[in-house]
């Protein structure tokens, strides 16, 4: 049973202001798995006067002290790798496979690219007669979800550390427990005192006593859209900086001239990794009209490859986060069927001899784009195919969607692969699978207006200064 009833803060373990607590439950045995603090105004106040005190100094750092630190952080962080992966699996129900191996692998990806970019950032440049100054915003807010808990706090977190800036970190509830032990991993590592701070608690008080706080500069946002709304309409009377990466519903094309089977079956049961639970997942699978029997027995065939249980077991996919949660995807799941989309894999409850955990079976429906579950984002292992006539049909229902964070292209012909990309108004685009850190990662439309990742990740943590230096005084 964990306990984490003590912030960080000031670089000091301290208890909280507020005596409220709440149990956090693990979603594959729907039991206590521990407690943590829920804090108060009170004690962001503490965090933002300890982060703000920090700034002073630790925005006037050199690249090699903060490359130091972030070394440092990384040895500690190597040394906790197994630890956080099983912290992920108790709290938001990844398999250890997953959380051991990619959650806690990109939180190392992170930390490796957050150095390699800072080893060659410009903070400065000469334009002319012009200096142009790239220097930290400031005290930073970061507010971050469940899904993939590890991942939104170390690409928040490590930029904001690099660029001199100072933070305030609130986890989410459902998944205090990586996080926390990140703050230990920092704590260990000799940040120093108050450049990181972190305070569990409700997004309600804590994240809306940040957004709202005239002593921070600016919040970094990963989470849902109307959290997200909330967020920019609680910063807007200090004039912050607000950074937000929303949801989605992404496209996936299939092309004609690629193996369609194959593809189909990697599209969906590459869907469903995390259960589903990516912003950026390809939940909309668009396959050419012509060949949707095909797709149809390829993506049950993906779907059946799934397999679902015990996230400490040797699965596929584990439990969705929360009785919520569980309840959110089945709603869906009947508004398909409502709707009168063809169910051709999974449905309401359930797999069969899971009992007890928050589990959802893998899922797929045919339908049209203008469905509800081709709409909105589920936010669980339930998958959309939609036929396309041709290619410009193609991109019109892909783009033909209020979100706009990732796409996904497969194809044997390159150059069509890339045509169709150009097209699509959306942040990201993986054609056949390319992965890479230093990629910029952010949405379109209502998926957010920032870009994390790699060099422009940096950005949404600096402030631009022009010095014009005329002739003589
Ligand atoms: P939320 O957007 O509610 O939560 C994200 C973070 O914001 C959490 O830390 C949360 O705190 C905090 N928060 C909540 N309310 C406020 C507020 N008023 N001011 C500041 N911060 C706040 O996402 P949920 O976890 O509730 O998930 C709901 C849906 O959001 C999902 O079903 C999914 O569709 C979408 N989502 C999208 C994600 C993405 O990556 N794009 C990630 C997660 C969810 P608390 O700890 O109280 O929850």
């Amino acid at each position: 049973m964990r306990k984490y009833t003590q912030f960080y803060i000031d670089g000091k373990w301290v208890d909280s202001v507020s005596p409220k607590t709440a149990e956090v439950i693990n979603p594959a045995t729907e039991t206590v798995s521990g407690t943590i603090s829920l804090g108060s105004e009170a004690d962001v106040d503490l965090a933002v006067a300890a982060a703000r005190r920090a700034f002073a100094s630790w925005s006037q750092t050199t690249i090699k002290e903060r490359l130091d630190l972030l070394r440092a952080i990384q040895a500690e962080y190597a040394a906790r790798m197994q630890e956080l992966g099983e912290a992920v699996t108790e709290e938001m129900g990844a398999p250890l496979s997953l959380g051991c191996g990619f959650h806690v692998g990109l939180g190392a990806g992170h930390l490796q690219t957050t150095i390699e970019v800072l080893e060659n950032f410009k903070f400065e440049e000469q334009r002319g007669n012009t200096i142009i100054l790239k220097e930290p915003i400031g005290v930073c807010g970061l507010i971050t979800p469940w899904n993939w808990p590890l991942n939104q706090v170390t690409v928040k977190v490590f930029p904001a550390l690099a660029t001199g800036c100072t933070s305030v970190l609130k986890p989410p509830q459902l998944a205090p427990y990586s996080a926390q032990i990140l703050a230990e991993i920092m704590d260990k590592a000799g940040t120093p005192a108050g450049v990181f701070n972190m305070v569990q608690g409700q997004g309600s008080v804590i994240g809306a006593a940040l957004s709202k706080h005239p002593d921070v500069d600016m919040i970094s946002f990963t989470g849902s859209e109307p959290v997200g709304v909330q967020i920019t309409k609680d910063a807007a009377d200090t004039v912050k900086r607000v950074g937000l990466e929303l949801g989605g519903k992404s496209a996936w094309v299939i092309l004609d001239d690629s193996d369609l089977a194959a593809n189909v079956i990697a599209a969906t049961a590459g869907m469903m990794v995390n259960a589903g639970q990516t912003c950026s997942a390809g939940s909309r699978l668009l396959v050419p009209a012509s060949r949707l029997a095909e797709a149809v027995e390829a993506a049950k065939a993906g779907a059946a490859s799934v397999t679902v249980g015990d996230p400490n077991g040797n699965v596929g996919m584990g439990p969705v986060v929360s009785k919520a949660q569980w309840n959110i995807v089945q709603g869906y799941i009947q508004k398909g069927l409502d709707e009168g989309a063809e169910l051709i894999a999974g449905g309401l409850g359930r797999p069969d001899g899971l009992d007890k955990g928050y589990y959802v079976k893998p899922t797929v429906f045919v339908t049209t784009n203008d469905a509800v579950i081709a709409r909105e984002e589920i936010f669980g292992p339930v998958l959309v195919i939609i036929t396309y006539d041709d290619i410009d049909d193609a991109v019109a229902i892909a783009n033909d969607s209020v979100f706009g964070l990732g796409g996904y292209v497969s194809g044997q012909d390159r150059d069509t692969a890339l045509a169709i990309a150009r097209r699509l108004r959306t942040g990201a685009i993986w054609i056949n699978g390319g992965f890479d850190f230093h990629a910029p990662f952010g949405g379109y439309k209502r998926s957010g207006n920032g870009r994390e990742w790699g060099e422009h990740g940096f950005a949404e943590y600096v402030e631009v200064k022009a010095i014009m230096v005329g002739g003589e005084g």
